[in-house]
């Protein structure tokens, strides 16, 4: 599934091989084996998931820069947020072109991530949390998190992600988010003044003295919480369609030792042909 981000100017593979070549530069010139002055992984998985910007953090860059083992666990921090981000992406953007086509009975998107909720549509797109046996629709989204969907980036800038790397908005709990975007769909519908919340809304100053202080923040972190759903997925339902293992798939099971799974999947295979 190939992703393409047409504000980069690099491809991946391009930044994989140049990623690589400064790794093996790194390890030879900058090895720091007593791991002098570096900061600590907190730091550098925060960096990598640009919750510090990088204007305030040229010395933590500097540093990333001639010290080998900060530029790996950087590298690899920055690129398993990537990979993740491009995930939830891709999940997104699948569920809503698919559910989009007629033929489509129903729409499973099959993680517990909260982020995918804002995704969730009546009865048709719904949310599976497999470990969890849970089956979540638009009802089920507003019964747990006390919000519609299209409000969930807003409930998640505040209560925060810890998947996705942001903190949310101090004294804001799941209990005061479900409660005041449920009156209030998004963070701009909020009134600046809390003498005009609504009365079940406890808190509502305190809760508006945070939130209005940390105003920029609560609107990277809801641009952070909200899918991109135009990503190139598929082009027609029909790509989707199972049709049986393919020829390679009895070699992928011998290596991963899964008999098991090839033989559930021939026999499903030989009962839709
Ligand atoms: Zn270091």
């Amino acid at each position: 599934m190939e992703i393409n981000d047409s504000d980069k100017s690099l491809t991946r593979r391009q930044e994989k091989n140049l990623l690589k070549a400064a790794n093996a530069v790194a390890r030879s010139e900058f090895a720091n084996p007593q791991r002098e002055g570096c900061p600590d992984s907190e730091t550098l998985s925060l960096l990598a998931r640009r919750r510090r910007s990088l204007a305030e953090s040229a010395d933590l860059i500097d540093h990333i820069g001639t010290c080998s083992p900060c530029f790996i666990e950087y590298s690899r921090s920055r690129a398993a947020y990537k990979r993740r981000i491009r995930i939830s992406y891709a999940l997104a953007s699948a569920a809503v072109k698919a559910a989009k086509d007629d033929r489509v009975r129903q729409v499973i998107i099959c993680t517990p991530d909260k982020d995918l909720a804002q995704c969730v549509a009546g009865t048709r797109i719904v949310q599976l949390d497999r470990r969890r046996d849970l089956l979540r629709d638009e009802a089920g989204v507003v019964a747990k998190f006390g919000v519609n969907p299209q409000s969930i980036p807003d409930y998640l800038a505040v209560v925060g992600d810890s998947a996705d790397g942001f903190p949310g908005v101090s004294g804001w709990g799941v209990k005061a988010a479900g409660l005041t975007f449920s009156q209030y769909p998004h963070l701009e519908d909020i009134p600046k003044d809390w003498r005009q919340w609504d009365p079940s809304i406890r808190k509502a100053r305190v809760l508006s003295e945070s939130l209005f202080n940390s105003w920029n923040d609560a609107l990277l972190f809801r641009t952070l919480a909200t899918l991109r759903l135009d990503v190139p997925v598929f082009e027609t339902v029909e790509e989707l369609w199972w049709k049986g293992p393919r020829p390679n798939f009895e070699e992928h099971c011998r290596r991963m030792k899964a008999t098991d799974l090839l033989r559930r999947i021939t026999s499903a295979g030989s009962q839709i042909s």
